[in-house]
C-alpha cells in the first residue's frame, strides 16, 4: 500500500487541511496528523481505523503509479463517449473596433468594413435552430462578441438580432468596451441580456493609456458613465480588468474607486482580473503574470480577496467540479475536455466562417467551418478538437489534475510549442489551485449549508 499520486491538499487552518482525491473524487476535511501522514507516511504514525478510511477514499491504495495512471485515462475515455455536444453560439457582427488597446490580441487580423446584414443573421438563426432539433444540450445564451459588437452604427443589426433571439427564446451576454453603450439605452433590458461584460484597466489616467481611442483619446468617462447606465437597468455587469506589470499598482485604487462608486451594493455586480495574455514570448516575459503570480500579488496587494472579485475562471472550472459534491450528487463531476472550444462552441464571423475558440476568431488555421454560401465543417480541425484530451498528450497522463483540466488550453498550447499535443497550462497551476482551495471550499460551505452531508469531516475533532 501506498499514498495515491492523485491527492490535492491544502491548509484550511492551523489544524485542519483539506484532502481531494482526484480520481476518486472523495473530499474530506482531516486534522493535522492526518494530514501529516500523508505528506510523509514514514514519519508520521496513526491507527488502524484512520488508516482503513483513507484506504476506502482511495488515498491510500495497492495501486501502483502505472496502474493509477492507467486507471485515470480509462475515465477520461469512458467520459469521453458519454459527453454530448453542448453548444454554446457566438455572432461576432463585425472585427471592426472603435478603439486601438494596447494588447490587443486581434491585431493581426483582418478588420476591413464587413458586418454582418440581416440575410445573414437570418442564416445564422436558421442554423441554430436546426442544431436545436438534435439531442444535444443547447446553451439559451447568446455570446455576442468583436471587435466591438456595440458600435454606433450595428445599432440596427443588433436589434433585429436580439429580437429573433428573444422569439427563439435565447438571451444574451456580450463583451463590450462600453464606450458607445449609452447609445443602446433602448435595448438594455434583462428580457435580453444575461449579462454585459465591460472592461476597465485602472483609475482614470491609467486606464487612458491603455484603452484609447483610434484618435489617441482616452475612454475612462464614457465606459463609467455607462457601467452606471447598465447597473440602473438591473443587468448582470462583469467587470473585466486585464492586468499586466504595467497597471498592477494601480489595481487598488481602482478597487477603492469601485468601492465609491457603491457598484459592489448591486447584487448583479462582479469584477474579474484576468492577467493579459500575450501571444509574443518577449512581450510576455517584459509584461506578463501568471496566473498564480497575479493573484499572489493581488493578495498581497489588497490584504484579501472580495466577494465581489473573482479571478475569472482562472485555470478550468475548479469550483464547478467540486461544487457538485455539495449539490447533492455526492461526486465531483470531472471532465475530459479543458474547455467549450471542445465541446462545441460554434462562432459566427461575418465572413461567413466558424470558429470555436474566441481568442483564434478570424485566424484561418482555427477555421472549424464555413456558413455562407452553406454549412460546411472541416472536418480533420473539429477532430482535433474534439479528441484532444490527456490520453494524446504525454505530461498530462501522469498529471493529477488531469480529469480536473483535460489538457489545458489547446491555443496556449500551440503558442508556446506549436504543438497542440502539449499541455495548455503554466506550470504554477497547481500552486494556485491550492491556494484557491480553502476559499473555494469555504464559499461553496456558506451557499450549501444544508448539503454538506456529502462532505466528510472524519477525523477532524
Ligand atoms: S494541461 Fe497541465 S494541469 Fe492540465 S492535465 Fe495537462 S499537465 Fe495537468
Ligand atoms: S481554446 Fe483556450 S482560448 Fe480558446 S476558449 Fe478554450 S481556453 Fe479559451
Amino acid at each position: 500500500m501506498r499514498v495515491s499520486n492523485y491527492i490535492i491538499k491544502a491548509k484550511l487552518s492551523d489544524n485542519k487541511y483539506l484532502l481531494f482525491h482526484s480520481y476518486t473524487g472523495a473530499l474530506d476535511v482531516v486534522n493535522k496528523k492526518v494530514g501529516e501522514y500523508i505528506e510523509n507516511p514514514k514519519k508520521n504514525y496513526i491507527d488502524k481505523e484512520s488508516l482503513n478510511t483513507l484506504t476506502k477514499r482511495g488515498y491510500i491504495t495497492d495501486k501502483s503509479p502505472r496502474e493509477e495512471e492507467k486507471h485515470v485515462l480509462n475515465i477520461v475515455k469512458l467520459l469521453q463517449s458519454k459527453i454530448k455536444t453542448e453548444y454554446v453560439f457566438t455572432i461576432i457582427p463585425t472585427y471592426r473596433c472603435n478603439l486601438k488597446c494596447t494588447y490587443c490580441y486581434q491585431d493581426s487580423i483582418k478588420r476591413d468594413n464587413v458586418s454582418i446584414d440581416k440575410n445573414v443573421v437570418d442564416k445564422i438563426f436558421e442554423i441554430i435552430k436546426n442544431f436545436s432539433y438534435s439531442n444535444n444540450k443547447i446553451f439559451k445564451t447568446i455570446q455576442l462578441f468583436g471587435g466591438e459588437p456595440f458600435l454606433p452604427e450595428n445599432y440596427k443589426i443588433i436589434k433585429y438580432i436580439l429580437n429573433i433571439g428573444k422569439e427563439l427564446g435565447y438571451k444574451f451576454a456580450v463583451s463590450t468596451n462600453g464606450v458607445c453603450l449609452d447609445q443602446y439605452i433602448s435595448l438594455l433590458k434583462p428580457k435580453f441580456f444575461k449579462g454585459i461584460q465591460i472592461t476597465l484597466d485602472g483609475i482614470e489616467n491609467v486606464h487612458n493609456k491603455r484603452r484609447l481611442k483610434k484618435n489617441g483619446t482616452g475612454t475612462f468617462k464614457e465606459i463609467v458613465r455607462n457601467i452606471d447606465i447598465v447597473l440602473s437597468k438591473d443587468i448582470p455587469l462583469n467587470l473585466r480588468v486585464n492586468i499586466d506589470k504595467r497597471n498592477f499598482e494601480n489595481f487598488k485604487y481602482l478597487v477603492k474607486y469601485i468601492s465609491e462608486k457603491d457598484w459592489t451594493n448591486y447584487p448583479n455586480f462582479q469584477v474579474n482580473f484576468r492577467p493579459v495574455y500575450f501571444v509574443s514570448k518577449n512581450r510576455k516575459k517584459k509584461y506578463g503574470f501568471t496566473n498564480y503570480l497575479l493573484y499572489k500579488k493581488v493578495i498581497l496587494l489588497l490584504g484579501k480577496e472580495y466577494l465581489w472579485m473573482n479571478m475569472g475562471n482562472i485555470t478550468f472550472p475548479f469550483e464547478p467540479i467540486i461544487s457538485d459534491i455539495f449539490r447533492g450528487k455526492g461526486y465531483a463531476g470531472f471532465v475530459a475536455f479543458y474547455c467549450v472550444a471542445q465541446r462545441g462552441s460554434v462562432i459566427f464571423d461575418p465572413y461567413g466562417d466558424l470558429y470555436s475558440c474566441w481568442r483564434t476568431c478570424g485566424e484561418k488555421f482555427w477555421r472549424i467551418g464555413k456558413y455562407i454560401p452553406k454549412l460546411t465543417w472541416e472536418e480533420n480541425k473539429l477532430n482535433i478538437l474534439k479528441n484532444r484530451t490527456v490520453v494524446d498528450i504525454s505530461k498530462c497522463r501522469k498529471c493529477k489534475l488531469a480529469l480536473l483540466c483535460g489538457g489545458g488550453c489547446v491555443v496556449k498550447a500551440f503558442d508556446d510549442s506549436r504543438s497542440l499535443y502539449n499541455p495548455g497550462c503554466e506550470d504554477d497551476i497547481e500552486k494556485l489551485l491550492i491556494k484557491k482551495f480553502p476559499i473555494i471550499y469555504n464559499k461553496l460551505k456558506q451557499k450549501n449549508k444544508e448539503d454538506t452531508k456529502y462532505i466528510n469531516h472524519f477525523f477532524s475533532e
